[in-house]
């Protein structure tokens, strides 16, 4: 998903970014065979299905629509499914390939998968998803299941859809166990209480802990921390909810359609219930209005991108005003902006760790599923909690011993290609991110060590 207004010159294709992101990060493994990284970074399979549909418009119309399996090494692919017109194979392969590093930040036994659908569902009927839904879950065939390659929500679906894949799913494979094939259902169909605000929930969770590691000096805690959210769907509302119920002061907010502002602190209720009636965020009485672009170079404690991918770049990271970015979207920083912040000492919540809440509770339902059992939502909680905190904790730590390598030179540098006494390389200080990939590379390449290359 790009914004096709940007015109610098700079990588914004999400499956190249997510491979420079596993080279970045092999070159702190210096132990990792190089064929063995080359085969990490590739998908495993690609799936691609075109169908037609019969729209409650009376027209016949073809759909493109993408599975892509990232890889299968920690366990079954696990992925979301996203329904938006800028779906492409090489998003839905980059976004394949941060499931499977994210589920090893927090150490969930699946690998990564995504899939998608090139279509607008706010240009669609609710009719002409359900078919949409149906006929892109026949067409994939058994290159999806519950312990090979299990589904979940994304930009564009809901519990809903999620109902209709089991359903059609299980029409296709009846007389036994289908519910764990898909996560994120509604709780009376094998869903799991609190999977819907698992994500933002799980944002919470690590913002909270990194905190509490110094990721702002002077700041130990939430409470009246001001905060800004680029995008208003189910992450971003709820995690607008969640922080200022935790003390927060979520000054802007925005979606698609533009932003709304307000320095005292917006009423999250108010502006949930203004997008319910208007379709946006834009025009509650008592704001200001504040562009997608204005927002995030807002000053705040903390800005939280919950939208698409690409949206601090090479062309705004400079005037970002944050004093951290937490990222509960997926591939929010470029690689180029992520370089320009850490320079300026304004850190990362990588989303690797950031937004793995939902694939966490995602994993609770799956487990609730094969088990046959019913989880209690504070028990969901209390184990959420449990997982962030470690894997939150595991990064930071990371980061810390990467930095006192006498290899580093320097925690703001960002320089590479310094040669140390023994004419080695020296490696640019390791920014958050860098720490969560190494965390992750490291877990998945001694997994599939210990697995061997089949044959
Ligand atoms: P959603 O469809 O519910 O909401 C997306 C929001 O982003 C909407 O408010 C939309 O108006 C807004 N938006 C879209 N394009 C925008 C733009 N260019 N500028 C500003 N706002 C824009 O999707 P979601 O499920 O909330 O997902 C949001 C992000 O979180 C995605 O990157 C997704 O991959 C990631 N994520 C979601 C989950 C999940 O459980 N849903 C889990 C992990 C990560």
């Amino acid at each position: 998903m790009q914004d096709t207004a940007l015109t610098v010159d700079e990588e914004l294709n999400p499956y190249r970014i997510a491979q420079q992101q596993v080279d970045q990060a092999a070159s702190y493994l210096p132990h990792l065979r190089r064929g063995l990284v080359d085969f990490l970074k590739q998908t495993a399979r690609i799936v691609t299905v075109d169908f037609p549909i019969e729209t409650d418009d009376g027209s016949i119309r073809m759909f493109t629509g993408y599975r892509a399996l990232h890889s299968r090494i920690r366990g079954p692919g696990k992925g979301g499914v996203r329904f938006h017109p800028d779906v492409t194979e090489d998003e839905v392969r980059g976004l394949a390939s941060w499931m499977t590093w994210k589920c090893a930040v927090v150490n969930v036994p699946f690998g990564g998968a995504k899939g998608g659908v090139a279509c607008d569902p706010k240009q669609l009927t609710r009719n002409d998803l359900r078919k949409i839904t149906r006929r892109y879950i026949a067409e994939l065939e058994d290159c999806i299941g519950p312990n090979t390659d299990i589904l979940a929500p994304d930009v564009g679906t809901d519990a809903e859809t999620m109902a209709w894949i089991y359903d059609t799913y299980e029409m296709m494979h009846p007389g036994r166990n289908n519910l764990p094939v898909v996560t994120g259902k509604p709780v009376d169909l094998g869903g799991v209480p609190g999977r819907r605000e698992a994500t933002a929930l799980g944002c919470l969770f690590a913002t909270s802990r990194a905190l509490e590691r110094g990721i702002l000096p002077g700041r130990g805690s939430l409470n009246d921390a001001t905060v800004v959210i680029q995008g208003f769907g189910n992450v971003g509302s709820i995690a607008a909810g969640l922080f200022a119920e935790a003390g927060a002061r979520v000054i802007a907010v925005s979606g698609s359609a533009g932003g709304i502002m307000n320095r005292r602190g917006l009423d999250i209720p108010s502006v949930i219930s203004h997008q319910k009636k208007t379709g946006s965020v834009v025009g509650l009485p008592g704001c200001e209005p504040v562009s997608n672009a204005e927002l995030l170079l807002l000053p705040c404690d903390i800005l939280i991108p919950a939208a698409v991918e690409n949206q601090i770049r090479a062309d705004n990271a400079a005037e970002v005003q944050a004093r951290c970015v937490v990222e509960a979207a997926n591939g929010p920083t470029t690689p180029v902006a992520d370089r320009i912040l850490f320079e300026r000492g304004i850190p990362v919540l990588p989303d690797i760790l950031a937004n793995a809440g939902g694939v966490t509770v995602s994993y609770y339902e799956w487990v609730q599923n094969v088990k046959m059992e019913e989880w209690e939502l504070d028990e969901i909680h209390a184990k959420l909690q449990k997982k962030m905190q470690r894997a939150t904790d595991a990064v930071f730590d990371k980061q810390e011993e990467l930095n006192r390598s006498p290899r580093r030179v320097g925690r703001a540098s960002g320089r590479v290609g310094q040669a140390n006494d023994d004419g080695r390389q020296s490696l640019p200080g390791a920014d958050l991110r860098t720490a969560a990939y190494v965390l992750a590379l490291d877990r998945v390449a001694q997994t599939a060590t210990e697995r061997g290359v089949w044959p």
